[in-house]
């Protein structure tokens, strides 16, 4: 049995021990051990996942290549499929898209998460060399759902400054369409996947709308990819012909989930046939899981980014009370135990807070620190997204443009998140009324 097994409860002596459990999140591996249990070949597993993870089906009952007869003894055992669903999905004028995922079998707390769907990304991953390795395409690549405070839900330029009820007043009044059975366009020639690892978050990111839930749960391997694949499914994405990155910086903190983080992750590689090379996962510092992360295996370890979000730990230590358990230091420390591959580079995500780490020093003193790593890396900039209830403010673009100025003459690649999705009112603060409602 593989680690993914864990995801089944077996009860022994019952010939369908899985009959109440979702399908989904079972590597192929896991699902054939479940046939053989209950006297069918091995290779029906295959079969199984070839149909949820290639097919996208969701169904049992439309899977033809099982006989007829093991459909409905299937059914009779309650087996199914149990993707995550799309339950609404806000539609933006700039091709974003905004779902609310519902899990099943989850109770009442924790049901539901976000993902976001980037048509054409929003310019985060520019300056990974490894990505444009990947992709033949130099300088072309952009991607990226930042973190929650980093994500492209954030507003148009002209809009900074103004607080999220200056431009947001009310999720309900949002022009976006809901209509969940409506397929988009496909007049896209790359797209970013954003998605959640956790319902809520326990960092407590001072900044961060997603921290005021708190940690409601953690989310199954299955709920994390299903995500993926549901999007998948969606846009009909052709993997292997269209270029789509993912991103887990939705809600939560992955490395507080790692186990199930990193079952996904194998997931998305072995079965959905995602490269790792594809995805990118942001921490907020989580020393023991970055140096858990260095570990992994190159062929399933997605690329990392830290979410910095200042110069130095006294500051840091005040957006990201983290910090006072993992300083900057031991961050670094540990981000240096993960082996690269050829020109690949740590992302540092910094958020520009208004008067709070926005100032030329702090830019400075950024500069500094990364210069002083060693390590190859670049810095994305991202100007605050407001949020009703959290007192920073949104830095002018002027300012955003002389931070990034600052750390590009002293030699530190550094670029600017492209807003994306602002019509559909998908800043940080709607996130959390969403997930809410
Ligand atoms: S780790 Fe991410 S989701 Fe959690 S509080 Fe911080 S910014 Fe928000």
């Amino acid at each position: 049995m593989t680690e993914n097994s864990q995801l089944v409860r077996l009860d022994s002596g019952e010939p369908s021990p899985a009959t109440r459990e979702p399908l989904f999140g079972l590597d192929a591996e896991s699902l054939a051990s479940l046939l053989v249990e209950i006297g069918e070949p091995a290779f029906r597993g295959r079969q199984l996942a070839e149909a949820m993870y290639h097919q996208r089906l969701t169904d049992i009952s439309a899977l033809t290549t099982f006989p007829l007869a093991l459909r409905r003894r299937l059914a009779d055992l309650d087996w199914r499929v149990g993707r995550p669903a799309i339950a609404k999905a806000f539609q933006s004028a700039d091709g974003t898209e905004r779902y609310l995922i519902e899990f099943e079998g989850s109770g009442p707390k924790g049901k539901t998460a976000e993902a976001v769907w980037m048509p054409e990304g929003d310019g985060g991953e520019a300056g990974d060399s490894a990505t444009e390795d990947a992709e033949g395409d130099p300088g072309k690549q952009a991607v990226g759902c930042p973190t929650q405070a980093e994500c492209p839900r954030s507003l148009a330029p002209g809009d900074r400054g103004k607080h999220e009820e200056d431009v947001a007043p009310s999720f309900p009044a949002a022009s976006a369409d809901e209509r969940v059975g409506d397929r988009p366009n496909r007049a896209w020639s790359r797209a970013t996947v954003c998605i959640s690892s956790q319902v809520g978050c326990a960092v407590n990111c001072q900044f961060c709308l997603t921290a005021k839930l708190g940690l409601q749960r953690n989310l199954t391997a299955g709920e994390i990819a299903g995500q993926v694949v549901a999007l998948l499914d969606r846009h009909a994405v052709r993997l292997g012909r269209d270029r789509l990155n993912l991103v887990f910086m939705g809600m939560g903190e992955p490395f507080l989930n790692y186990d199930n983080f990193m079952a996904a992750v194998r997931l998305l590689v072995r079965e959905v046939g995602l490269s790792p090379q594809r995805m990118t996962v942001s921490t907020s510092g989580i020393v023991p899981g970055i140096e858990r992360f260095a570990l992994e295996p190159a062929d399933l370890r997605p690329k990392l980014a830290i979410s910095l979000n200042a110069p130095n730990d006294r500051i840091r230590a005040a957006v990201m009370p983290i910090n006072r358990k993992w300083p900057i230091a031991s961050i670094i420390e540990a981000v240096r135990r993960v082996p690269l591959r050829p020109r690949e580079r740590i992302t540092f995500e910094y958020v520009l807070l208004g008067g709070v780490t926005d100032q030329p020093e702090h830019a400075r003193e950024l500069a500094a620190l990364v210069r002083r790593t060693g390590l190859p890396a670049k810095v994305n900039l991202i100007a605050w997204n407001p949020g009703p209830g959290i007192q920073y403010t949104t830095p002018s673009p002027v300012t955003v443009e002389q931070f990034q100025r600052t750390l590009v003459d002293a030699g530190v690649p550094a670029y600017i998140r492209q807003p994306r999705g602002r019509d559909i009112f998908a800043a940080c603060g709607q996130l959390k009324r969403t997930v809410e409602a």
